[in-house]
């Protein structure tokens, strides 16, 4: 089968490999239909994540049909249309049974290695035509026929972080919500700030066309280049400053000048990816009683809250797909999306 390998930063290579094939009675084998590159993958992709080892499948974000199932597997069966979490969860331990798969200490074994999809060779991504899935029932769900491929794609990795990142936010109705970015998390951000009762969301970006699109959506925007970001956000809230601020973006500075833009009490949710210290203003954290929280996904535990508002039509994530093309032209698809060209907002790949 064809899959996307990585070799080093900027060397991924589309290569012919064995298929997968069932190696535990709790395995699935899934034939993807649709996958697509995140910004995560970037951070191998250009070489901020340093991978310990080369020659596994690249990929976290991919749904399909269940070709094949284990014996103890019994959520899913053949056939089934499915969508798997980017982070792998054995579903019986401590962490998992209180919504932390991310930090399964099966998976994980103990702590030692990443245990989402397409890091390692531990367990090979979805950037390829056929994955196999560990410990089916935890990570497998099926989609509705109401929901399309694409629509579920967005199920296995953003829209639950961004889920996320309102929920640690505590997006409540009535609410001055700020978001840092309006890249593929931050624009599902927005939208659930709303679903969650924002009555005003103020958007951040340096991209024009990005910010046009958060208007779109109903939001306020800045342009930090152009406007005072504090000044415009004590404008906005009568001098209160943002009940929450969320960065989905990913860099550390961003977190530590959330403090400024906020109310006493507020908090600050942290949905992009940030692999470094982060310096805080704890001052500003101690007067005005701040939070800060962030971590990895548990899609496990976000499917079943956000799967109804695609089928009732709330929310449609597939709006964010800029451009498809097929798992042939991964490579030209990680330029792309690398170099932001063309307005790329997320890169869908057809195996
Ligand atoms: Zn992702
Ligand atoms: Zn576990």
């Amino acid at each position: 089968m064809q899959a996307v390998i990585f070799h080093g930063p900027h060397d991924f290579r589309l290569e012919s490999i064995n298929e997968p094939k069932l190696e535990s009675p709790s395995d699935a084998i899934l034939r993807v239909t649709h996958t697509t590159i995140c910004g995560s993958d970037l951070h191998l992709w250009d070489g901020g994540l340093p991978a310990a080892e080369q020659g596994f499948a690249v990929g976290h974000e991919f749904v399909g049909i269940i070709e094949q199932v284990g014996e103890a597997v019994t959520t899913v069966g053949p056939g089934d249309r499915a969508l798997v979490s980017c982070t792998i969860g054995c579903g019986s331990c401590s962490r998992c049974r209180r919504g932390l798969h991310s930090g399964c200490s099966v998976t994980t074994a103990g702590g030692t290695r990443s245990n989402i999809f397409g890091f390692s060779s531990a367990f090979p991504g979805g950037q390829a035509e056929v994955v196999r899935i560990p410990f089916a029932d935890s990570n497998v769900f099926q989609i509705p026929d109401g929901v399309s491929d694409e629509q579920a794609l967005f199920l296995t990795d953003i829209l639950p972080t961004a889920n996320m990142a309102t929920e640690f936010a505590e997006v409540a109705p009535g609410d001055h919500v700020v978001v840092f970015g309006c890249g593929p998390v931050g624009s599902l951000v927005q939208q659930l700030a709303f679903i969650r009762g924002a009555a005003v969301v103020i958007a951040v970006d340096l991209d024009e066309a990005r910010l046009a699109h958060a208007r779109q959506l109903g939001c306020e925007t800045i342009h930090p280049e152009k406007e005072n970001v504090l000044e415009r956000i004590l404008q906005i809230t009568d001098g209160e400053g943002a009940a929450s601020v969320i960065e989905a973006v990913g860099r550390t500075e961003l977190v530590s000048q959330a403090a400024l833009y906020l109310r006493p009490g507020g908090v600050i949710a942290v949905a992009g990816v940030i692999i470094a210290n982060v310096d805080l203003p704890w001052a500003l954290f101690l007067m005005k009683n701040l939070s800060l929280r962030g971590g990895l996904v548990n899609p496990q535990r976000h499917v079943p809250q956000l799967m109804p508002l695609i089928e009732s039509g709330r929310l449609d994530p597939a709006q964010l797909v800029t451009h498809r093309m097929p798992l042939s032209e991964a490579i030209a698809g990680y330029e792309l999306f690398a170099e932001r060209r063309d307005g790329v907002l997320k890169v869908v790949l057809e195996p």
